[in-house]
């Protein structure tokens, strides 16, 4: 498959074919990654998430409730892609409203591993991830609220890089939990995460949490020579199975041969990541759920009066989105937001404080993505036992850290491992800098 670097330099005709023949290996891939194969404009084909705007496009998040509305402006990210010679180029299928691991939650069905066809692509971003790793896209946008873009990167083989929050316009993303959501690129190498990264990252007042911290190209000073303090944190990898952690030593070899140096460290928080984050992103979820009501957005079903047309039309989310709007209604009521919410907030603030600490010696950490590869489908039948498999990507949501998953190994069954490189808040350069001098010690087939 062509790189976007190399896209980039072709004339609008060969891309053109390059475009046709996607479509045609997307609909013959079984991979369910591609809902729809809507094309904007003559650029370099990008897939594009299912909740960021395109306008004239339908837009759903995944979801029955949004099923016939169409974009009416383009996102900002969208926006920066036009002006650089991209075009979107086809729906990725996700999660409903990015709630999720697995892309199982999806009104358009399961997106499928481009690896192994009876396991997920991982979520929210499955349908991104499961293209770029199946070879049906050149690249893709995902969002990152606790780990849905790092974590199908790292399930389908690919690489998926999650910004420092702010860094990249959240105007015309689907709101999840608006302290968390992150839009991101999915490649299939370093180097080009870097140029999509440089392509979308903005200052945009649209945006109040937009960051106006001085911006340089990521992608014109990649240095893989530069030697890093990359923290390996000891604890961190006992929950993960016997595969990941053979990876994780073999890595950490690898880095040390191409001249870091390897920092051991411990971190405790890190335990209370996923109550925090499913207090946290619950909450605002809630919140941001609420407009869906039938009245201004997407499908409505009309009842009896108002308030039963709010009923049946709120009835058409999926079960995971309805359980988590009854937990975050639960965490913010009055009788439990201190015991909740705001202890949430409090350890929320502990966890940052923690990488803070690490950050004062290291300039990048080690960590897994999940505790092991693609999960087969069906086998979450407890939503607990999907939560839990997120415990290594959303304490930098929690944080608001940059951070790249890169494949760096398979499993005896053949299944790709990633592992992420995560790094303090605007510290892109190190991320992608780490990340290139990995891929290339890696070298992963
Ligand atoms: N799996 C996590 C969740 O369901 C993260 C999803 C995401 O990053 N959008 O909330």
């Amino acid at each position: 498959m062509i790189t976007l670097k190399e896209a980039l330099t072709k004339s609008s005709e060969e891309l053109a074919d390059i475009k046709e023949e996607l479509k045609n290996r997307a609909k013959s891939s079984q991979l369910n990654a591609y809902i729809d194969f809507s094309s904007y404009g003559d650029g370099v084909p990008i897939l594009i998430k299912d909740n960021i705007q395109v306008k004239g496009w339908s837009i759903t998040s995944g979801s029955k409730i949004l099923q016939g509305y169409i974009a009416p402006y383009n996102a900002t990210v969208v926006e920066n892609l036009l002006s650089n010679g991209l075009s979107p180029f086809g729906r990725a299928n996700m999660d409903e409203f990015a709630m999720g691991s697995t892309t199982e939650n999806s009104f358009y069905g399961v997106t499928k591993n481009p690896h192994d066809r009876s396991r997920v692509a991982g979520g929210s971003s499955g349908g991104s991830a499961s293209a770029v790793g199946g070879k049906i896209a050149i690249c893709a946008l995902g969002s990152d609220t606790g780990g849905s873009i790092r974590q199908p990167a790292s399930y389908c083989g690919c690489v998926g890089m999650k910004p420092t929050y702010g860094r990249v316009s959240r105007y015309g993303l689907s709101a999840y939990a608006s302290s968390l959501d992150q839009i991101g690129p999915i490649t299939q190498n370093v180097e080009d995460s870097a140029i999509l990264y440089d392509i979308i990252a903005s200052h945009d007042p649209k945006d109040s949490t937009s960051s106006d911290v001085k911006l340089n190209s990521v992608s014109k000073n990649l240095n893989p020579d530069r030697k890093l303090k990359i923290a390996v944190v000891d604890n961190y990898i006992d929950e993960a199975s016997d595969s990941i952690k053979k990876a994780y030593r073999e890595t950490v070899k690898a880095l040390e041969s191409e001249g870091h140096e390897i920092i051991h460290t411990t971190m405790t928080n890190t335990k209370y990541d996923i109550a925090t984050y499913y207090i946290v992103a619950t909450a605002e979820a809630t919140t941001n759920l609420a407009r869906y009501d039938g009245i201004r957005y997407g499908n409505r079903q009309d009842g009896k009066n108002l308030a039963d047309t709010y009923i049946k039309t709120r009835n058409l989310f999926g079960d995971e989105v309805k359980r988590r709007i009854l937990l975050g209604n639960f965490v913010l009521s009055s009788g439990y937001y201190d015991a909740y919410y705001l202890k949430a907030q409090k350890v929320r603030h502990l966890i940052r404080e923690e990488y803070s600490r690490v950050f004062q010696e290291a300039d990048l950490i080690l960590s897994p993505i999940a505790p092991d590869v693609a999960p087969k489908i069906g086998s979450f039948q407890d939503p607990l036992e999907m939560y839990k498999s997120d415990m290594f990507t959303i304490s930098v949501n929690l944080a608001g850290l940059p951070a790249i998953s890169i494949p760096v190994d398979r499993d005896e069954n053949g299944m790709p491992i990633g592992l992420q490189l995560i790094g303090n808040l605007f510290q892109e350069q190190r991320v992608f800098d780490g990340a290139m001098s990995l891929e290339r010690a890696i070298n992963y087939k």
